[in-house]
């Protein structure tokens, strides 16, 4: 036995250590080298958000546990298994947000943005919370991206919008093919017919524990069970469709001509219910073709505002995970991380007096708008051109000491290897110049 293991201290203190340099289970960082397809992602949701006329909006990260308790709903798996609560000094239970729609309509009633034109268009984008086992595209904290339509008549138009928008960030960000499902899960007055229903058909199945459970509570995530030896039943269960009143069967007649109308394939799912609680009318969810997780998923939820204690309000939104979008990019397109690093030119030091003066031109660069990498922290000059060859810079300034005496600059191109002095003072023109070539 060597000492280490026969020392229990030690072994704890290091344990403790390896454990401080772990972020927690299910967490990532988002290193640089993967930032440029996250930005990506982001500034493509900006510009749709921009060109359908969504606002950008932000909550706190944490709410009150009650708001997802009542919102998203007790039932959910979200609520009874994921949240993460935290207790304040003052004995209040916040949650770190496991989703963003409740918070979004709780910023629409808390600051009655009723009395604004409705209907209102948001969008968000942020970390959500959510204590699941982790494992490929599943983690404890994922990013997503919101859109939301809040206010006005329940009208489907803006449940197509919502679908739409999804679909064209994702054909922007070349995902394909892309797979839209959606379903009606009905209305306050046709829900609960098919609910008996259902309980009727299962009540004689030999379900899965959970199914059990959820026949008691909530028969409609029955049809979510991802058991293998539930879809069997999953598959002989009435369907919804056939159960749903008139209104919300021309409701999802409507969005499905809408979608039609831009030529946005669809299929009809009449299984998929969704793990939220709050939905009625239209739930989606948009796949890649043959990926089982979803990219992005939502619906209508037009009694969320009265169920967390707010006055009426129609609603349709939905989220898009990052991780999993950005995944797919890195997995199918292998150059999309080369294409957004743009290059620049490369000012490279020798000694001490060329690194003091490289500052000033880097500023003076910067004032003329030229991308310019200046590479503090290294002084050898072949380490610096390697790094200048690295980051595919289309030309190097050199400056020497000698360059530095005589307020010149060499300047390098970095395909053909070819060098020319320049007066420092005409140093701005000349690269604009060759820019502009
Ligand atoms: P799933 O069925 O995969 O658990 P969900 O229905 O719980 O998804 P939503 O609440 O609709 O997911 O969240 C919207 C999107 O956020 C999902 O379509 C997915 O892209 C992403 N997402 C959800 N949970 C996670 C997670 N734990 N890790 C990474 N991304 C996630
Ligand atoms: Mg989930």
């Amino acid at each position: 036995m060597s000492k280490e293991e026969s020392s229990p201290k030690k072994n704890v203190k290091k344990e403790a250590k390896s454990f401080l340099l772990q972020s927690p289970k299910g967490m990532h960082d988002i290193l640089p080298q993967v930032m440029p397809l996250w930005d990506k992602v982001r500034e493509e949701a900006r510009q749709i958000a921009d060109f359908y006329g969504f606002a950008k909006i932000e909550t706190p990260i944490l709410e009150a546990e009650e708001l997802f308790h009542r919102g998203t709903g007790e039932t959910t798996d979200i609520v009874e298994k994921e949240m993460y609560i935290v207790k304040t000094k003052g004995g209040d239970r916040l949650a770190l947000r496991p989703e963003f729609t409740p918070s979004m309509i709780r910023a629409y009633l808390q600051h009655g943005m009723h009395r604004l034109p409705q209907p209102q268009r948001f969008y968000s984008t942020g970390p959500v919370f959510r204590h699941e086992r982790p494992q490929a595209g599943r983690y404890r904290q994922h990013h997503q991206i919101n859109f939301e339509i809040i206010g006005g008549e329940s009208n489907p138009v803006s449940d197509a919008q919502v679908i739409i928008v999804f679909y064209r960030l994702m054909e922007e960000l070349k995902l394909k093919p892309l797979l839209v499902q959606i379903n009606s899960i009905g209305c306050r007055i046709c829900r609960p017919n098919y609910r008996k229903k259902l309980v009727e058909y299962y009540r004689s199945q030999p379900v899965c524990r959970d199914c059990e459970r959820r026949l008691k509570i909530n028969p409609l995530r029955l049809l979510d069970c991802k058991k293998e030896k539930c879809e069997e039943f999953k598959a002989g269960a009435p369907s919804i469709l056939d159960s749903v009143c008139s209104l919300c069967r021309n409701h999802l007649k409507q969005v499905l001509e809408f979608l039609e109308e831009v030529n946005l394939p669809y299929t009809v799912n009449h299984l998929l219910v969704r793990g939220l609680d709050y939905y009625s009318r239209t739930v989606f969810e948009i796949f890649l073709e043959e990926k089982d997780l979803a990219l992005a998923g939502g619906g209508r939820y037009d009694y969320l505002a009265e169920v967390i204690g707010g006055r009426p309000t129609t609603a349709v939104g939905g989220a898009m995970g990052i991780e999993r979008v950005v995944e797919i990019i890195k997995e199918t397109q292998p150059n999309a991380l080369k294409e957004r690093i743009k290059p620049k030119i490369f000012l490279v030091h020798i000694g001490d007096l060329a690194k003091k003066k490289s500052l000033s031109l880097t500023e003076e660069f910067r004032q003329n708008n030229i991308p310019v990498i200046n590479v503090l922290g290294k002084d050898s000059l072949s380490q610096q051109l390697e790094a200048a060859d690295r980051m595919n810079s289309p030309l190097a300034l050199i400056l020497g000491q000698r360059e530095v005496y005589e307020n010149s600059i060499i300047i390098r191109d970095m395909d053909s290897g070819a060098q020319e002095s320049v007066p420092l003072r005409n140093i701005i023109e000349e690269v604009k110049r060759r820019l502009k070539g």
